[in-house]
C-alpha cells in the first residue's frame, strides 16, 4: 500500500493539495511505498510565518517549562524507538539494529539539551567599575532552518533541533525526500510531549523548498548536512542572505594501520566501519592505509570477515541492507567497474551478490579492493557505498601525507599500540574527528561533530558547546543602579574606575 506523506505545520498534517510530489521506495524490495508532497515557495512562506509567530511565545516560555517538554520528548522517543526504527528501515534500508543505533545517538543530543539551563548560563562580574556590574546573556535566534540528508533520517536532524528548541527557537526542517517519514513521526512525538504548535514544522520538498529557506529573511540560520557540492552552495547562498550557516559535507575517511597494530582488531574495525549501513555513513571508513609489511596479512583477515557478511532485507537476519535508491546502487556499481578498469585488485566483488530479500532491492554486496592508488576514482571520490579500498604505503609519513592531501577531512582513525605515534598523529592530521583504535569516532553529544576542509563550510560544528553557541546570540549588559554618589558629567570614553 502506498502512503501519502505530507507536511507538518502548526502542530498538524497539512490539508492542502500539492502540485509536485516525489516517490518513496522500500530499498529492500524496490516497491514504491509512498508519495511525498513537495512544498513550493508559497507554502514555505506560510510555514515560516507560523514558526515566526510561534517563536515569540516560545522564546518567552520559562526555561523550566521548556525543559519539562524536552524530558517528555526524550521519554517518548525512548519508549517508541522500535516504531521509529521500523520507519527508518522501511525507507532507508539499513538493518533494524542500525536504525535503533542512530536513534540512540540522536537521543543523546536530546539528553544534552535537557541540560539547557546550565548551558545558557551567562557570566556575571560585580563592580567592574564603581557601582557597575556586567553580565552576559544568550538569546534564541528566532526561526531556524535544518536541511538533512537521507542517510540518517532521525539522527542528523537530532544533532540540531533539540538544542535549537531547548534554547527557545522554532524550527523548519526539510528532510531528505528519499526517506521523509521519520520526521513526521518525530513531529507527532513533539506534540504528544506538549510542545506548542508551530515550534517544530516539517516541510518536505526539493530544491525549491531549500532555495526559499536560504533567502527567507525570517529564517535566521541554516544547519545543513549533505554532499559537498550542495553544502558549498548552501553556505554561499545562505551567508549571502545574512544567515548563520553550518554546512556539513561529504567525506573520505582514512584508517591508518601501523605495523605494530593488533591486526585482528584492525580487521574487525575496518569491516564494521567500512560496511555498516552499506557504507552510507559520512564517518564510514572507505580508505584503509596499510603501512608495510602488514598489508598482505591484513587484507587476508579483512577478506575472510567480509565473506561472512549477510546482505539482505534490513528487517531480516541481515548484517547489511541495500543502498537507498536504484540510481545510487548503479552509481556505486559504476565505481567498482572503474576500480577494476583502472587496475586495482578486486579481492571481494559485491556486484553479483545474492541478497536475502523479496523483490528487486537495490543491493550491492561488500566489496574489497587492494593495491589502490591515489589517482583512481575509487580513491579520490566519495562513493558512499560498501566499497573498501586498501592503499599500501611504506612509512607513517607517507600515510599521513596521503590523508592530509585528500580534500575531505571529516573523520580518520589510527590503529597502533604505540602511544607516541598515536599522539603524533592526532597532532599532525588535518581532519576534524580522530579515532585512536576506534574506527568511527563520532563524538558524544557534549562534544561537537564536524570535519575540516571540504567536509564542512562555516566555522561551527554540530551539537555540544558549539551547537549551543550556534543557536543563540550573545548580549552583554553593563548596568548601574543609581546611588546618591553618581559622578556627574564626564564626556571621556568609559574606563574602569
Ligand atoms: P544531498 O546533498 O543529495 O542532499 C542533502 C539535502 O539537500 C537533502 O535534503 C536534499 O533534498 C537537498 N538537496 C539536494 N540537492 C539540492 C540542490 N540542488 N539544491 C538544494 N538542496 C538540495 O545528500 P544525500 O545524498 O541526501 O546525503 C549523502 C551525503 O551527505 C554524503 O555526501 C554524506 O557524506 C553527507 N553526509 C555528511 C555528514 C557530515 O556530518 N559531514 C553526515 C551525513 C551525511
Amino acid at each position: 500500500m502506498s502512503q501519502h506523506i505530507t507536511h507538518w505545520i502548526n502542530g498538524q498534517l497539512w490539508s492542502g493539495t500539492s502540485d509536485r510530489t516525489g516517490q518513496v521506495f522500500n530499498p529492500a524490495t524496490g516497491a514504491q511505498s509512498g508519495t511525498v508532497d513537495f512544498a513550493n515557495t508559497e507554502l514555505m512562506d506560510h510555514a515560516v510565518a507560523i514558526a515566526r509567530q510561534a517563536s515569540i511565545d516560545w522564546a518567552a516560555t520559562s526555561i523550566s517549562k521548556r525543559v519539562s517538554i524536552m524530558f517528555a520528548f526524550r521519554e517518548l522517543l525512548n519508549s517508541r524507538k522500535e516504531e521509529l526504527a521500523a520507519i527508518i528501515t522501511a525507507e532507508h534500508g539499513k538493518v533494524l539494529s542500525d536504525a535503533l543505533g542512530e536513534i540512540s545517538r540522536g537521543q543523546e543530543v536530546v539528553e544534552f539539551a535537557c541540560g539547557i539551563p546550565h548551558l545558557l548560563k551567562g557570566g556575571f562580574s560585580e563592580s567592574v567599575s564603581t557601582g557597575v556590574d556586567v553580565y552576559s546573556i544568550r538569546q534564541p535566534l528566532g526561526v531556524v532552518g535544518i536541511i538533512s540528508p537521507f542517510n540518517f533520517p532521525a539522527m542528523v536532524p537530532m544533532w540540531f533541533f533539540p538544542i535549537a528548541i531547548a534554547a527557545g527557537n522554532t524550527v523548519i526542517i526539510k528532510p531528505s525526500e528519499k526517506d521523509p517519514s521519520a520526521q513526521n513521526f518525530i513531529a507527532q512525538l513533539w506534540k504528544d510531549a506538549g510542545l506548542p504548535d508551530g515550534v517544530f514544522n516539517v516541510i518536505h520538498g526539493d530544491k525549491e523548498a531549500v532555495d526559499r529557506m536560504l533567502t527567507h529573511p525570517d529564517i535566521k540560520s541554516i544547519s545543513f548536512v549533505g554532499s559537498t557540492p550542495i553544502a558549498k552552495y548552501i553556505y554561499e547562498t545562505g551567508t549571502a542572505h545574512g544567515k548563520r550557516v553550518q554546512a556539513l559535507g561529504g567525506a573520505k575517511n582514512h584508517m591508518l594501520v601501523l605495523p605494530d597494530a593488533d591486526l585482528d582488531l584492525a580487521a574487525d574495525s575496518a569491516v564494521n566501519a567500512g560496511f555498516g549501513s552499506a557504507g552510507e555513513r559520512c564517518m564510514a571508513i572507505s580508505a584503509l592505509v596499510a603501512i608495510e609489511p602488514i598489508a598482505d596479512a591484513l587484507v587476508a583477515k579483512i577478506a575472510e570477515r567480509v565473506s561472512k557478511i549477510r546482505t539482505g532485507d534490513g528487517t531480516r537476519d541481515s548484517d547489511m541492507g541495500p543502498l537507498v535508491t536504484a540510481a545510487h546502487r548503479d552509481k556505486v556499481k559504476s565505481y567498482i567497474d572503474e576500480g577494476v578498469a583502472q587496475g586495482a585488485t578486486i579481492v571481494v566483488d559485491g556486484r553479483d551478490v545474492i541478497a536475502d530479500s523479496d523483490g528487486a532491492g537495490y543491493f550491492i554486496g561488500p566489496t574489497l579492493f587492494d593495491n589502490v592508488t591515489t589517482n583512481m576514482s575509487i580513491y579520490t571520490d566519495e562513493i558512499f557505498g560498501p566499497v573498501l579500498s586498501v592503499v599500501r604505503v611504506a612509512t607513517y609519513d607517507e600515510g599521513l601525507k596521503l590523508i592530509n592531501d585528500h580534500p575531505y577531512g571529516n573523520g580518520t582513525a589510527i590503529f597502533t599500540n604505540d602511544g607516541g605515534a598515536a599522539r603524533r598523529f592526532q597532532n599532525e592530521v588535518e581532519v576534524g574527528m580522530i579515532g585512536i583504535n576506534v574506527p568511527i569516532p563520532v563524538p558524544m553529544a557534549y562534544y561537537s561533530f564536524g570535519g575540516w576542509k571540504s567536509s564542512l563550510f562555516g566555522d561551527t560544528h554540530a551539537h555540544g558547546a558549539e551547537g549551543v553557541h550556534f543557536f543563540t546570540r550573545g548580549k552583554v549588559v553593563t548596568s548601574r543602579w543609581l546611588d546618591p554618589s553618581h559622578g556627574g558629567i564626564n564626556l571621556g570614553f568609559p574606563t574602569n574606575g
